[in-house]
């Protein structure tokens, strides 16, 4: 398993830890969560799902473990930007340049971006590559 290259991950849960639509992990993403998790690595959710569905999702799965926070749409927190924003404050990181968003949308991306964090595209859900333009970093395939 390659190194986490960041000591704080964000990661988005559709179509990026999840194939999309479903509750099925990613192949191969669970071993890379353990291993990080294992290394010291940090890692969070941010999912525009509702935060009681993603931690439902997140516990059902045996991940709770990996997870510092799991954030999810709520009462006034709606869209990307606002679930990332959760997901820092309940993590209590302050973004800088060993902090990582992942996801599989431009939404991602651009939430990213907006809070000072390495963006990590990934198109293994069958984004094209060219929908997330911005990122510092595109991962077509699920990092060993
Ligand atoms: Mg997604």
């Amino acid at each position: 398993m390659q190194t986490c290259p960041w000591s704080c991950v964000v990661w988005d849960l559709d179509g990026t830890l999840l194939v999309r639509g479903g509750v099925t992990p990613v192949e191969g993403i669970e071993a890379v969560l353990a291993a990080w998790a294992a290394a010291g690595v940090e890692m969070a959710v941010a999912t525009s799902a509702s935060t009681a569905l993603a931690r439902e999702v997140v516990d059902d799965l045996g991940w709770s473990g990996w997870f510092v926070h799991v954030a999810g749409s709520g009462p006034g927190v709606v869209g990307k930007d606002a679930v990332v924003a959760e997901a820092l404050l309940g993590a209590g990181w302050t973004p800088d340049a060993h902090t990582a968003m992942v996801g599989d949308s431009p939404a991602d991306v651009a939430a990213a971006r907006r809070h000072g964090l390495t963006a990590v595209g990934v198109t293994w859900s069958g984004t094209p590559v060219g929908a997330l333009a911005g990122a510092d970093v595109i991962w077509s395939r699920v990092p060993s």
